[in-house]
Parts: C-alpha cells; structure tokens; sequence
C-alpha cells in the first residue's frame, strides 16, 4: 500500500503531506504546509528550489559577490572544520586542502562562477559548485547593505560551513536526503529571519514566536534523522547567536 508522505512544515512546524511540487519532481519531500507558508520562505527557497533542490546547488555569483571574494582570497575569514579541531584559513587555502583548486584556478573558477559570465560551466560542475561556497564566505556580511538574496546566499554558505564534517558534508553535492533537507529548513529559516529585519515593531513578537517554533521543528527533524552529536551541534549553531540577520 503506498504511503502519502508526511512531515514538517519548513515555516511553521506542522505535521502536513503538501509538498514543494517542484523539489518533489527533483527527488526531495520538501513540505510547505499552506501558500502562505510558502510564500513567506520563497525569497530563500526559490534560489535552491526544483533543480537546484536535490543535490543542493548554489546559484551563481552576483557581480558584487565575486568582487568582494576576489578581493578577500587572503584573507582568514573562513572557518575549516577538520578532524573535530576549528582552523582558521584562506578561502584559498581551504580550496587547496578541500578540492585540489590551485590560487590561479580559483580565481578562475570564481570568475565562471559568476552572473553573465560568459565562460559556461554547468552548475553542477564540482570544482564550481566548491568556489561558489568559498566565494560566498569569504563574502562579509552586510546586513541592510546587500541584496537579501546575497545575504541570505552568503548566511546559507556560512552555516553550511559550521556544520560540515559534523551534520553535512564539506561538498553539498554529496548531501544524502536528509542531509539536504535540513540544508533547506536552514535556508527557510534564514529567510524568515532575515524578512523579520524589515518587519514593522507591531510584528515582531509574533515573527519571533515563529522563529522559536520553528526552530523547535528543525530540532525535532535531527533528533529523528541524524546522530545525537549531530543534533547538539544543530542545537548550538540556532542559539549561539542572538544577530537578527544570523539563525
Ligand atoms: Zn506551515
Ligand atoms: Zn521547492
């Protein structure tokens, strides 16, 4: 007897069977449980939605987002995870150790990695994909200053960071199911977080009552699929920081 699946609502927490009718085509039960559920994550989810859904690929870089990487190459502004111990590195660096990338191609790839390029590479090229993360958190945050697509693109690739090794792995293609799933309930959740900034005061206790049951049902969604370590960690990463603009 075939079996309707059911889970959790990635915006407010419910128990539902309306699915993401695009990301299910890709292969992946994302579930919104009403239109306006979805509406208010689309800004977010709409960047990873249908074929970027599942493996999980980032968009390319805007213009402003490929400046600013290739000028901060140098610098130690990434977080690299590697055998339980936190380093701190270069976005070149971490491309040499990662994935073979030399500086040179690096730059390179993140220059084909960009919006109008006009050096075609698929999406789903893996040395890509890899530049456009490290792009991305090499990238500063500028809350109220960049596009809400490029910080929630740049918060997704941040968060991604703190939990690779851990909770998913350092390559999103390689993200099984679940590990995508809770990749997407992350990006809803930024989103979400991120639209509360722009709220009026008169909604912000209710944009917060939102958050913490969400962030309950991202817990709850874990503790069912991945390790107790794991768990902890997701439990860390969503109350460590108070920033409106982080989760
Ligand atoms: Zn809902
Ligand atoms: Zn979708």
């Amino acid at each position: 007897m075939a079996s309707t699946p059911r889970g959790t609502c990635l915006v407010c927490g419910v128990d539902t069977t309306v699915r993401c009718s695009s990301c299910a085509q890709a292969g992946i039960d994302l579930f919104f449980c009403s239109p306006k559920c979805q509406t208010l994550a689309w800004t977010g989810h709409r960047l990873f939605c249908g074929s970027c859904a599942f493996p999980v690929l980032f968009p390319l870089l805007s213009p402003d987002e490929a400046t600013s990487a290739l000028q901060n190459l140098d610098k130690h502004n990434q977080v690299y995870l590697f055998e339980g111990t936190v380093y701190s590195a270069t976005a070149a660096e971490v491309a040499a150790v990662r994935c073979g990338i030399s500086k040179k191609e690096l730059k390179s790839l993140i220059r084909a990695g960009t919006e109008c390029t006009t050096k075609r590479l698929p999406l789903h090229h893996r040395k890509l994909q890899f530049a456009i993360y490290l792009a991305r958190r090499a990238h500063d945050l500028f809350p109220f200053k960049a596009s809400i697509r490029d910080d929630i693109l740049c918060s997704a690739s941040k968060k991604h960071a703190e939990l690779e090794d851990d909770v998913l792995p350092w390559h999103l293609l390689d993200a099984n199911r679940s590990q995508a799933t809770l990749f997407h309930a992350l990006v809803c959740l930024i989103t979400i977080t991120r639209i509360g900034v722009d709220q009026p005061i008169e909604n912000a206790v209710e944009h917060a009552k939102y958050l913490c049951r969400y962030r309950d049902a991202i817990q709850a969604y874990t503790a069912v699929h991945f390790t107790a370590e794991a768990e902890g960690t997701v439990r860390k990463l969503m109350h460590s920081e108070d920033e409106p603009i982080d989760l």
